[in-house]
């Protein structure tokens, strides 16, 4: 937009730009085509803007021939776009605080691309909203103002590089594409912007480590920047390994000075640090020749044992079990499978699976997969078993009982088995495995397809069905 439509639209309105919503309007219309570019959008994908305010990066986006779904908290402008944009059949106009828009719902519709140049007085919950770690987002485009883009994109050694920069760092690769004067805005904002890009990491490209203990050691050793990392991190209690002696040892592992802050440790030597705390060791997903399993018939009875490899080499019928659970909402649990398990790594799975241990029986089985993969003891949640699948190719030749749960967690699981996981609506659900059903571990298909037909009312199941 041309300062000049800015003008006569705010005249329309009768609008003066509100210093509360952050309403600075962009001017430059080769500026918003360049920072729409940044996005890579095109057909297919599903772009999220954050503020469209009076469009001027609504209409660039458009020209991608992506969707668009924009997210405006001013009611008069969300109808001034309603009559600007009216009949463009990609675009959808939100009226409501992007705060509160569920991204759950982009799983489906992937990929998704967000941007927006956002209100200052809400950017960092709105960073945090949008990109954090269970975000289907993949690529986003923010302007911001300058000085916490320089935070988002500092490296260490320098006086901007914090929480934010390590934190959001292990997710994200966060580029400063550029720095804006404040002349490109109506009316111009106190301070200068900055263009910033984040793009997903790859799932291996950094080494596992427990995102929990991750972020509150970089939040301790940030706390007071100009104390040493040792003294910060040892008053954080009995999960505190730094035992009189051992951070020099630590140090010297980590490859930093036993006096270093924690502006001078780099992202990988944080997650070093995190597995120092909370120890992960990406093996212990694999288990290859420890784990014995019991081999079955086809009538699902034991006819021996063998180790875990052989029985997936050899394609042996075994056993395993999946539990589902669900929230009062009614909301399913999906765990995502660490990059570093053997199979199906970084695939979205059942709230909680596993193989029977040889000896063990289903309900045995299951009730210490929720023990053991999410932390529920077996007195906090009442497991029912609700149905059971015949070895197949798709259920990877297991036998497959399959129970439900209700819980509200929030649930404690380990790094090495499990990357994620959140409560999903059935319909959300429903519709991500239709369109991608490449996103799921094929068990929990299978697994899930049974339960759709079994819950026509998509709520868990009322009474245990059979056995
Ligand atoms: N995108 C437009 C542009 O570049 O010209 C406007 C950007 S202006 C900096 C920020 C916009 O965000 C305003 O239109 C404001 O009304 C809107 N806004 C403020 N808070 C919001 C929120 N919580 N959710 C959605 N939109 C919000």
């Amino acid at each position: 937009m041309k300062i000049s439509d800015i003008r006569a639209a705010l005249a329309e309105l009768d609008l003066t730009p509100s210093k509360t919503l952050g309403q600075n309007f962009l001017h430059d219309q080769n500026l918003a085509r360049w920072i729409v570019a940044q996005l890579d959008a095109g057909p297919g994908d599903e772009l999220i803007e954050i503020g469209p305010g009076l469009g001027a990066l609504t209409e660039a986006a458009l020209e991608t021939g992506a969707n668009l779904t924009a997210l405006e908290k001013d009611r008069r402008l969300a109808d001034f776009l309603t009559r600007r944009f009216a009949g463009r059949e990609r675009l959808r106009i939100i009226q409501g605080d992007a705060l509160e828009y569920d991204t759950r719902t982009l799983w489906p519709r992937r990929p998704a691309k967000v941007f927006g140049n956002l209100p200052y007085y809400v950017s960092t919950p709105l960073l945090f909203h949008f990109t954090s770690p269970d975000t289907p987002v993949e690529r986003a485009v923010f302007l911001l103002q300058r000085e916490l883009a320089e935070r988002l994109a500092a490296g260490p050694g320098s006086k901007d590089y914090g929480i934010l920069s390590v934190v959001l760092g292990r997710k994200w690769r966060i580029k400063l594409l550029k720095t804006l004067p404040a002349s490109v805005f109506l009316p111009e904002p106190k301070v200068d912007s900055a263009l910033v890009s984040f793009s997903q990491r790859k799932p291996d490209e950094l080494p596992v480590c427990d995102t929990r203990t991750f972020e509150k050691i970089v939040r301790a050793g940030f706390s007071q920047r100009r104390k040493q990392l040792r003294k910060l991190l040892s008053a954080l209690g009995d999960e505190d390994p730094l035992t009189p002696g051992h951070w020099s040892e630590i140090s010297k592992r980590l490859g930093i000075a036993d006096t270093a802050r924690a502006e001078e440790l780099s992202l990988l030597q944080w997650i070093a640090l995190a597995n120092i705390f909370t120890p992960v060791e990406p093996a212990a997903a694999q288990n290859g020749n420890s784990e014995r399993f019991d081999v079955v018939n086809e009538n699902d009875q034991v006819i021996g044992t063998e180790t875990r490899a052989t029985v997936h080499a050899n394609g042996l019928w075994h056993r395993a079990v999946h539990i589902f659970v669900f929230n009062a909402r009614g909301e399913l649990f999906l765990q995502k499978r660490s990059p570093w398990k053997d199979k199906h790594p970084s695939k979205w799975d059942s709230s909680a699976a596993g193989h029977l241990d040889s000896g063990e029986d289903y309900t045995g089985a299951a009730r210490r997969e929720l023990v053991e993969e999410l932390g529920i003891e077996p007195d906090r949640a009442e497991l029912s078993e609700i149905g059971s699948l015949s070895a197949c190719g798709a259920t990877g030749w297991e036998f497959v009982r399959i129970y439900q749960a209700c819980h509200e967690g929030p649930f404690r699981w380990p790094a090495a088995e499990i990357e994620w996981g959140g409560f999903f609506p059935v319909e959300t659900i429903r519709e991500w495995t239709e369109a991608h059903p490449e996103d799921f571990a094929p068990g929990f298909l299978e697994c899930w397809r049974f339960w759709r037909a079994n819950a026509p009312t998509g709520k868990p199941l009322d009474a245990p069905a059979g056995r």
